[in-house]
């Protein structure tokens, strides 16, 4: 602005603006802007920010039922710059949305604004007001609905505005299937209210989802809109297909990451505003924007994907648990194999904490009964044939037997390998050399299909060598197994055989998972070979046979919720086998292990999640680990091992000054620094530290008095230090 042309005098009323900075930036957690009038808290807006026009949120605090803006200033502070523009044809974000993003910014040691703006949809943080009336028109023309209500002087304007129903020729509901006896008992306990958590514990096949599908009806009918959580994007068609179907009268919308930006922002838009009904999505859609929410359902609720791994870490689990609380509002968690923490909030007093309610649906629909589990001793078939045998043939004459069967009686079978590529490595008989990664501290896997040596940390790539690229030698050789090898020794096995493979690698390409289940749905494929990605959640009518050829792995791993993940894992799969009740009976589930007499597998046999359960929690009781204990991880990515370490010690020792000043701290333990499973990657290299406390809150209040030193310390670090992030709560250490 020239200096000779004075800026004409304002008025208007300073509002404090929620912006996305970084926690890094060291600024507080909102800018102050002048409005021309008073602007409720919540309110979207755009304002300038440097040289760019960014989007924000008029706020507050949430603990105060006021304005969000301070007295009018008068004159105005000469540094105050105008809000830009107001997006007046949308009702502020609601008390309960701000309170989410405050606690969840609090708990995972981010700042409000970073989490605000980073839920909300890409378009809509780029929109100008123009551009939202013509998205808002569209929508208004897809659903068929009049323009939204005006602006309101008061909170949570959408609240009262009209239940929305869309006309439309289809309203009529279709019939509801008769309940189950369990289904009609877990629904009576539900439909008396009572503010706790409910765990329904219910076996892959007891009809969960008609459970959830009935409730979703009630809080419809109670003018509420219903959130249903699950955790895979693959998973959202098969649900939302059953949801539309059952409420044809209703909106839905889906939130999840395979959404394109203009149908992510319709879906947002429509929650928002209260037009629709059911919001249906991955962790995300947590924060969706719902002004009559009434009902969260977190489907599969144990499963690793509802925590976020990166930026700010959280898990759409415990915040849908917070917000249900937050707003009075009913929550249910569904599983067959529940995380050990949520079963242990779950068990009555003194084993477990009591605070949520659990009810269980042992059985499954009509009679099926669940798959009949084998076992086959790896050693005493290495005895019986020799290693070389088991190498070339990796499955016992009895499966090969079992899987002859089903080809012949036309059934299905699903064989998991959770290890993509043709080979793991690579190896060099004459020198000893091996496949590693230039990169990473890990191997390249061979895949043969593209003749490639590929790492799977930072995608390197190149050709698979002739001969050795140590000693020149030609006979380099295969070594383990993944599921491209797998597919072919299946294929030699099985003469005639239909063999399928899905993985990371086949379902690359848009549209290509779904082709690939379809085909397995319409009986093209008689064996499927697949990583983990096929054992969750799909209807598999076909199938009765499932086999697990290395799972062992997880047994002995550093990692403590391994056994907790393989014990889901084989039971989620098992539950794919015999859906169909005809064929339930002669549905089994095949492992080959070095260890059948270890006990996650006499509890699987058994079908016995709580003993199976009862033991691990024993075992973490004993170590101080969750849900005894709770955790933050500290990583740091530098140039050098020595710089994230160093890094790391550093924290250490400020760590330590912390806890002298304040006692109530002495409790919380801090472990020397560590390398991670994989040390380096992408030439990067990790360490991480692990700080545990037997307070939650305790943790709480230590870390956020801990991080703001860490900024210091990166930036004397300079360029040796790359990043860094705490992680509250991580799932894998
Ligand atoms: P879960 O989610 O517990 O694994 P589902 O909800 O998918 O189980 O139910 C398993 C199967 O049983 C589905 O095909 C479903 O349509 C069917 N089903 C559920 N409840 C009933 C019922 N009351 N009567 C008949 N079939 C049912
Ligand atoms: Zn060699
Ligand atoms: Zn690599």
């Amino acid at each position: 602005m020239p200096l000779d042309d004075p800026a004409p005098p304002r008025f208007g009323h300073g509002v404090s603006v929620l912006v996305e900075l970084p926690k890094h930036a060291g600024l507080a957690g909102t800018l102050s802007y002048l409005a021309g009038a008073e602007l409720p808290p919540g309110q979207l807006l755009r304002v300038p920010l440097g040289r760019r026009v960014v989007c924000g949120i008029a706020w507050g605090e949430t603990d105060r039922s006021g304005m969000a803006e301070t007295p009018p200033i008068e004159p105005p502070s000469a540094s105050l710059r105008d809000i830009a523009e107001v997006f007046h044809a949308l009702p502020p974000l609601g008390e309960g949305w701000r309170a989410l993003i405050e606690f969840a910014a609090a708990y995972y040691q981010r700042s409000p604004g970073e989490m605000a703006l980073s839920v909300l949809p890409g378009d809509l943080r780029e929109v100008d007001g123009a551009g939202l009336q013509r998205r808002l028109r569209r929508l208004e023309k897809r659903l068929g609905r009049t323009p939204p209500p005006p602006p309101r002087k008061r909170r949570s304007a959408a609240a009262d505005a009209p239940v929305p129903t869309v006309e439309t020729a289809e309203t009529v509901p279709p019939p509801l299937p008769a309940l189950s006896e369990e289904q009609q008992g877990v629904l009576d306990a539900l439909a008396a209210s009572s503010a706790e958590p409910v765990l329904l514990h219910g076996v892959t096949g007891s009809g969960k989802t008609e459970v959830y599908l009935r409730r979703v009806a009630a809080a419809l009918d109670a003018g509420q809109q219903a959130l249903l959580l699950v955790p895979e994007i693959n998973l959202t068609p098969q649900l939302e297909a059953r949801v539309r179907a059952r409420f044809p009268g209703r909106v839905t919308v889906a939130m999840h990451s395979g959404l394109g930006p203009a149908e992510r922002l319709q879906s947002w838009l429509a929650a928002h505003l209260g037009w629709a009904d059911i919001v249906l999505g991955t962790r995300m859609a947590v924060f969706a924007s719902l002004p009559r929410l009434g009902l969260i359902v977190v489907d599969e609720e144990h499963d690793p994907s509802y925590k976020q791994q990166e930026g700010a870490r959280y898990s759409a689990r415990d915040l849908a648990i917070w917000r249900a609380r937050n707003e009075g509002i009913a929550v249910i968690l569904g599983s067959a194999t529940p995380s050990l923490e949520t079963w242990h909030n779950a068990l009555p007093a003194p084993e477990g904490s009591g605070r949520y309610r659990r009810l269980s649906m042992p059985t499954r629909i009509g009679a099926g009964v669940l798959p009949q589990v084998r076992l086959i001793d790896l050693t005493r078939l290495q005895e019986q044939f020799g290693r070389q045998m088991l190498r070339e043939q990796p499955f016992a004459p009895q499966l090969l037997a079992a899987l002859r069967e089903r080809l012949e009686r036309g059934e299905q079978s699903l064989v998991l390998l959770n290890r993509r590529g043709y080979a793991p490595v690579l190896h060099c008989t004459g020198c000893g050399w091996k496949s590693d990664c230039p990169h990473c501290s890990a191997w390249r896997v061979f895949h043969k299909l593209d003749r490639t040596l590929r790492c799977h940390h930072c995608g390197f790539a190149e050709r698979v060598p002739r001969a050795c690229p140590s000693c020149g030698d030609p006979d380099i050789q295969p070594v383990g197994r993944g599921t491209e090898r797998l597919e072919e020794q299946l294929a030699a096995a099985l003469p005639g055989a239909r063999i399928g493979r899905i993985d990371a690698d086949t379902t690359r390409a848009k549209g290509s998972l779904e082709a690939q289940l379809a085909q397995v749905h319409d009986g093209d494929i008689d064996v499927l070979v697949g990583t983990q990605m096929v054992a969750k959640g799909h209807d598999f009518r076909r199938i009765t046979l499932v086999a697990a050829l290395q799972a062992d792995a997880a047994l002995f791993s550093s990692d403590f919720r391994a056994p907790e993940r393989l014990f889901a894992l084989l039971m989620q799969a098992g539950g794919r086998a015999g859906r169909d009740a005809a064929q339930a009976a002669r549905s089994e589930l095949w492992i080959q292990t070095w260890h059948p007499q270890h006990p996650l597998y006499a509890a699987l046999k058994a079908h016995d999640y709580p003993a199976f359960a009862a033991g691990q929690l024993l075992e973490r009781q004993q170590a101080g680990l969750p849900p005894f204990a709770h955790l933050a991880l500290l990583r740091c990515e530098a140039r050098t091992q020595d710089a994230a370490v160093g890094f790391l010690a550093q924290a250490a020792r400020r760590a330590a000054e912390l806890q002298a000043e304040q006692p109530a701290w002495g409790a919380i333990l801090v472990y020397p620094p560590v390398p991670p499973s994989v040390q380096r990657v992408a030439n990067v290299e990790r360490a991480q530290m692990l700080v545990e406390s037997p307070s939650r809150p305790a943790l709480q209040r230590f870390l956020s008095a801990w991080l703001p030193s860490f900024h210091e310390e990166a930036r004397q670090a300079g360029a040796r230090v790359l990043r860094w992030a705490v992680d509250v709560d991580p799932l894998a250490i």
